[in-house]
């Protein structure tokens, strides 16, 4: 039995866990659960999994947490403490980090000190913080397994072949909403727009990122960390039927990819499962050919999405950098969920954002966490 920390429980990918974990009945447990604010979900979540210990970020939120489920057993804790505290505790197996933000880079280091294997799906935490995490998590023997839908097809394309035999990496993306669309029709989109996804159901701000490219952006960052290649050696390539999740393709020319109905109950389940290979219930999608006929492939736009080059630069740059794409878009999709800001906006301000910082290398977190702070406050500078 497999016992879990899952942080982001209430989530898209939070969600689709406990999906698993309910599909495999006796082969995980739930040691901690951690959320923002969600009591409602949170207090059923804690009924029918029954953690130790479960967290909601916001204080209010926690006491009234407490005051539902007096009658249980489980521990309520709040805050930064909290999460670190779950992510810390000797007696599990395997830490899911789904939250969304990097709030996620904190705990995710202590569960790495602790030990465990950390399944990713917060990738905002490798892009921030990717030099800490990777050599913390060689030191320490944890295996990060991603749980992003592109990485996991890498990660199961690369089975094992070493690094030098790699020649690039294809990373897919569907092309969001706004696929074909050029700047001009995408001046006056709105939140409602950009929030309908083609292929995949995600929570709101990585679909605002998919809309607007940035998150295919946090991916390429996202994939330099966990296979070490260059990004002249990572490749978006837009293949809008979200079939093929990924390609290596090896010295020789030989080009491996793994492919599959777009459900994110699969790379969930290789990461929770690693190494092996559990068969999934009839009832989940599978990819079928004949009924497909075509698989499409096309050069991304980055005159439109600008997002992409924007994101090559902040990886290259490294140090702080790409925090302040990070955290820049966070708080510029904050404002565009709210109808403040236009969508095309959203870019502008991460690379005013960027253009006014002076990046440091090799910060620590608290280094990280100060350009945050100033990406933050560039961003609500702008929009003023
Ligand atoms: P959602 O917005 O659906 O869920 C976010 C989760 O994080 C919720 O449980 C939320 O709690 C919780 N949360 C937010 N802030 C905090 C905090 N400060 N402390 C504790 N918990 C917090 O996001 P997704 O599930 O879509 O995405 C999660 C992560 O996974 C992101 O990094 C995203 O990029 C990545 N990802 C998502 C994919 C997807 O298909 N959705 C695919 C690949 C990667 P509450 O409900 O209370 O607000
Ligand atoms: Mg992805």
């Amino acid at each position: 039995m497999k016992r879990l920390v899952l942080l982001g429980s209430t989530g898209s990918i939070g969600s689709q866990t406990l999906d698993i974990v309910r599909e495999y009945a006796g082969e995980f447990s739930v040691t901690a659960l951690a959320a923002a604010s969600n009591t409602e979900l949170m207090e059923k979540q804690v009924r029918e999994f029954g953690p130790a210990y479960a967290v909601l970020w916001n204080e209010d939120a926690a006491a009234e947490l407490k005051v539902r489920i007096g009658d249980l057993p489980t521990k309520v804790l709040s805050g930064m403490d909290g999460l670190l505290t779950i992510a810390s505790l000797p007696d599990y197996d395997i830490l899911l980090t789904a939250v969304v933000g990097m709030i996620g880079i904190r705990p995710t280091i202590a569960a790495i000190k602790a030990r465990k294997t950390i399944a990713l799906a917060n990738k905002e935490t490798l892009v921030c913080a990717g030099h800490i995490i990777m050599p913390l998590a060689k030191e320490y023997g944890s295996a990060i397994l991603p749980v992003d839908s592109e990485h996991s097809a890498i990660f199961q394309s690369l089975n094992g072949e070493p690094k030098d035999r790699i020649e690039k990496i294809w990373l897919t993306c569907s092309g969001g909403p706004f696929r074909g669309k050029k700047r001009e029709e995408l001046l006056s989109v709105k939140a409602e727009d950009a929030l309908k996804h083609p292929n995949w159901s995600m929570g709101k701000k990585i679909t605002i990122d998919s809309a607007s490219m940035v998150n295919k952006g946090l991916e390429v960052m996202e994939a330099k960390w966990l296979f070490g290649v260059d990004y002249d050696r990572i490749r978006v390539v837009i293949h809008p039927e979200s079939v093929v999740h990924s390609m290596v393709e090896y010295v020789d020319g030989a080009v491996m990819a793994e492919l599959g109905a777009p459900d994110m109950r699969l790379p969930i389940q290789y990461a929770l499962f690693y190494p092996d290979r559990r068969p999934a219930d009839a009832s989940r999608p599978r990819a079928d050919f004949c009924a497909l006929g075509k698989l499409c492939f096309e050069e991304p736009d980055t005159e439109t999405f600008r997002a992409l080059p924007l994101a090559v630069r902040a990886g290259k740059t490294g140090g702080t950098m790409p925090t302040i794409f990070n955290a820049a878009n966070e708080e510029a999709v904050a404002h565009f969920l709210a109808g403040r800001i236009s969508f095309l906006r959203i870019v502008e301000l991460i690379e005013e954002a960027m253009d006014a910082h002076v990046p440091v290398t090799d910060p620590d977190v608290d280094r990280i966490l100060e350009a945050e702070k100033e990406a933050r406050e560039s961003v609500l500078k702008s929009i003023k």
